[in-house]
């Protein structure tokens, strides 16, 4: 009998299921795809290391630091380069470096003076009393100003999460800002507070691995070989008495105590709707619009700028077809050749969800038009790659708390159904291996008390696990 089915390779499911495994679990993991990691795809082609999901993690987080510790990779985990000394931003076709540190803002021309009162300002607002849902333009406008808002949180959620600032909501997308705002009532100098206890700021906490971000699925996938099941498409899912049937296409049907859903928030909506219509209904309304990755790499005498930052973001009413871009080569070690630079270009989210769908060819001109513009870059590249998301970033809009609470009331009224992924707290992967650990956590509570005990065969994979580890 398997304790858990997982259904969805990405990092959310293996880190689900390699947590269950150590627990002595009999786990079986399904992905549609030939391989697993999902989003986290790092590809090296001639020299350059090419992401076409995620590049880098925050560090604040300890989870994925913990899981990397414990896959054995902390060897090869890599730090933002030296070069990295300005965050930029988008203002009248031109980049504005703004220093990383906490007065950056202040001492760089890239607001108005206006715009820098207003931002000061912040020290002496009230919190806000309860109220209703708020979207995170009204968050940041009201506490920092309209400027602010505008020139610095728009582009910045249109970089992280292709979505419009006016569209998420302040709570659920940025829940230590809101509660750094009911305690301490200004977000500045709780900041200041954080930064005199020793933290560093935000931008100056990002890490990779030498391999980039696939290592971390990789690892896992390494250790867990037995249970996991490539190429293989969750069709159904039916609950029964004891636990649940999974109609699995061509791997038949598979019977389990527990299921958990690790999948995106569209494919979880569909899986659901056998089971709990008003939480298939919330994960289907999740926006997800595609994003487009645009990868070029240059000789670096090709590129005027001098690149020293992770890349820049811009704001919407720039009218610029590109919402931001990163350095790769100045970000982490070994991304590019020696002598060449990598640039990547991310075009559509919710700005332009059409336009991330265009040929490939398009998409590549419209990215060597902006590094032209922007940066300088002349030229052929040496390199061009384009991956298409069709289903980008999840979004946490306006509305999503509700969502939240139907994902826990369908969890409550069928006993073994768990849901993971990153339509929960936010897209990051630390984000997700945190939710994946506490969904873990669940599931390991949910077969104690119906009395599943650790069975031989889940005792075998743990200790499999153990060797590989290891080894
Ligand atoms: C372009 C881009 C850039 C990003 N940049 C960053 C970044 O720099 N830093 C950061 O922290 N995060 C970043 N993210 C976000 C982060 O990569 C993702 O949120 C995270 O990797 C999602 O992991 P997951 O396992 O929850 O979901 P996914 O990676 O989406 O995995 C879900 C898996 O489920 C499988 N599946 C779907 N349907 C079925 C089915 N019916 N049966 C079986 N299997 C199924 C899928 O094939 C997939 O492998 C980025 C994402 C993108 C797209």
């Amino acid at each position: 009998m398997i304790d858990t089915l997982i259904i969805g390779g990405g990092i959310s499911g293996l880190t689900l299921g390699h947590e269950l495994l150590r627990r002595g679990r009999n786990v079986v993991l399904l992905e549609r795809q030939v391989s697993v990691g999902g989003n986290a795809m790092s590809e090296r082609i001639g020299g350059y290391l090419m992401e076409h999901g995620p590049s880098s993690l925050n560090a604040t987080a300890e989870d994925p630091g913990r899981l990397s510790t414990r896959l054995g990779l902390d060897e090869k985990r890599v730090f933002l380069g030296p070069d990295v000394k300005y965050r930029y931003l988008t203002k009248n076709t031109q980049l504005s470096g703004i220093p990383i540190h906490p007065l950056g803002f202040f001492t760089s021309s890239y607001l108005s003076r206006r715009g820098r009162l207003a931002m000061a300002g912040e020290l002496f607002k009230p919190a806000r009393q309860e109220g209703h849902d708020e979207s995170v333009d009204a968050f940041f406008r009201r506490r920092f100003g309209a400027e602010f808002a505008e020139r610095v949180i728009d582009p910045l959620t249109g970089g992280l999460f292709g979505a419009r600032s006016t569209d998420l909501c302040a709570e659920a997308t940025f829940p230590a800002l809101v509660d750094m705002e009911q305690r301490h009532s200004s977000i500045t100098a709780a900041a200041f507070s954080r930064r005199l206890a020793g933290r560093k700021m935000p931008a100056r906490q990002l890490y990779s691995w030498s391999g980039g971000v696939g290592a971390l699925p990789r690892a896992l996938a390494a250790q867990m070989n037995r249970c996991i099941r490539t190429g293989i498409t969750v069709r159904r899912i039916e609950a029964l008495p004891w636990g649940f049937r999974v109609d699995a296409g061509a791997a038949g049907m598979i019977e389990a105590r527990s299921v958990v859903l690790a999948t995106q928030p569209h494919v979880a909506g569909m899986l659901l709707e056998t089971i709990d219509e008003t939480a298939a209904r919330a994960a289907l309304e999740i926006p997800a619009p595609p994003i487009a990755v645009v990868f070029l790499g240059y000789r670096r005498a090709q590129v005027a700028h001098p690149l020293h930052g992770l890349g820049y973001l811009t704001p919407e009413s720039e009218g610029r077809l590109v919402s931001g871009a990163l350095f790769p080569s100045s970000m982490f070690a070994g991304r590019a050749p020696s002598g060449h630079v990598a640039l990547a270009a991310y075009v559509g989210g919710s700005r332009a969800p059409d336009l991330a769908l265009a040929s490939k060819n398009s998409l590549i001109g419209i990215a060597r038009d902006e590094f032209r513009d922007l940066l300088g870059a002349t030229g052929e590249p040496q390199i061009a790659h384009v991956k298409q998301w069709p289903m980008g970033l999840p979004q946490t809009s306006l509305g999503h708390r509700e969502r939240l609470e139907a994902f826990a009331d369908a969890e409550h009224a069928l006993p073994g159904l768990f849901l993971t992924g990153n339509y929960f707290t936010g897209p990051g992967v630390a984000h997700c291996v945190t939710r994946a650990f506490d969904t873990a956590r669940r599931v390991e509570r949910h077969l104690q008390s119906a009395g599943a005990g650790t069975s031989a065969a889940g005792v075998r994979q743990g200790s499999e696990l153990q060797d590989a580890a290891e080894g």
